[in-house]
């Protein structure tokens, strides 16, 4: 029912394609980020609370929304959209054609992270997965824990005079982690990326602890021991100047293999991730009960043949989705230029 093709998954009977790389007439969006939502598309169709993060970044384009679990027509193929639990408004799609049903994953993580929606197993036929952190290497802790690290950290730091700086993804942790950092009764700074996200997302109703955009006129005694959420390192940059000294953490599942080198030149690391760890993608492919499964970016050979040698048919698709958007700062490197 699904074909892949050089523009991306197309669904023939209903006319579109999901998270298509290529501009297309249809595309079904499972979420914001960019390897997945791509300009250049006649129309749109994503959740709708992902409609206003997407306008930031896509600017005006033909967008039609759906609710959770609302069924569109196309061509009569019925296509709804589920939870995936990975950021803000991130979809699972399922597309149901003669009796046979196919969930498209895109991204998504199986933890609930409260602010994401809670990931929604759904019966299919065929299960399109991810498998950015495909390995057993790959184990989360609850997300709690490391709120609590995040939290002692800042609060050590503070002690010692220094600002903390979290190194994390724009759009999905950057707001995982200033809802975690509520309790800091000290201001919050960010990046402008940062400060984009807040923005589209405050201004759709989001109530997310205030956050400001650090200058050289922020007085003194707030910016000494703040805290600065940015998508890429600041050493070195005017920025890192007015916060004074400062110690900077890294965040990302990468994080997990120790002495990883995508820490760069921060001085600590988080293991925090938007995507599903080893045990969360087997969870995942269990609970829909699927007869085959097709994975996508990712460990997605280790995965596969880990799926097919315990029971599940599995087979490896190339796409062109980013490989892990955790370490993808396409948005972030533009801002940087500009001289934060
Ligand atoms: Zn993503
Ligand atoms: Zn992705």
């Amino acid at each position: 029912m699904i074909r892949f093709t050089d523009n991306g998954l197309y669904c023939e009977a209903g006319d579109f394609h999901i998270d298509p790389w290529r501009p297309v007439p249809a595309a079904v969006v499972t979420h914001a980020h960019s390897d997945h939502a791509r300009p250049g598309h006649g129309h749109y169709l994503c959740h709708e609370q992902s409609l206003p993060v997407m306008r930031a970044r896509l600017g005006p384009q033909q967008f039609q929304t759906a609710g959770w679990g609302e069924t569109v027509m196309r061509n009569g193929v019925r296509v709804s959209l589920h939870p995936a639990g990975h950021i803000i408004g991130s979809a699972q799609v399922r597309v149901e054609y003669q009796g046979e049903v196919w969930v498209v994953s895109g991204d998504y993580k199986t933890e609930d992270d409260g602010l994401s929606g809670a990931f929604e197993p759904i019966r299919c036929n065929v299960f399109v997965t991810e498998s950015t952190f495909g390995l057993p290497v790959y184990r989360w802790r609850p997300q709690e824990e490391i709120f609590d690290e995040m939290r002692t950290w800042v609060e050590a730091n503070r002690r010692e005079g220094r600002s903390s700086i979290f190194q994390a993804y724009s759009l999905g942790k950057a707001q995982r982690i200033i809802e975690a950092l509520r309790p800091y009764e000290g201001l919050l700074f960010a990046h402008g990326a940062v400060l984009n996200m807040q923005q589209a997302l405050t201004e759709a109703g989001w109530d997310f602890p205030r956050v400001e955009r650090l200058t050289e006129h922020t007085a003194m005694n707030i910016r000494k021991g703040c805290v600065f959420i940015t998508p890429v390192p600041v050493g070195g940059l005017r920025v890192e100047r007015w916060m004074g000294p400062n110690r900077s953490a890294a965040c990302s599942g990468w994080m997990q293999v120790r002495g990883n080198r995508r820490r760069g030149e921060a001085d600590k690391g988080f293991v925090l991730s938007d995507h599903a760890d080893w045990d969360g993608l087997l969870a995942a492919v269990r609970a829909t009960g699927a007869q085959k499964v097709f994975v996508t970016h990712g460990f997605q050979s280790a995965f596969s043949r880990y799926l097919s040698e315990n029971g599940v048919e599995a087979g490896e698709v190339r796409t062109q989705y980013g490989g892990d958007e955790e370490d993808r700062e396409d948005d972030a490197v533009e801002e940087k230029q500009e001289k934060t």
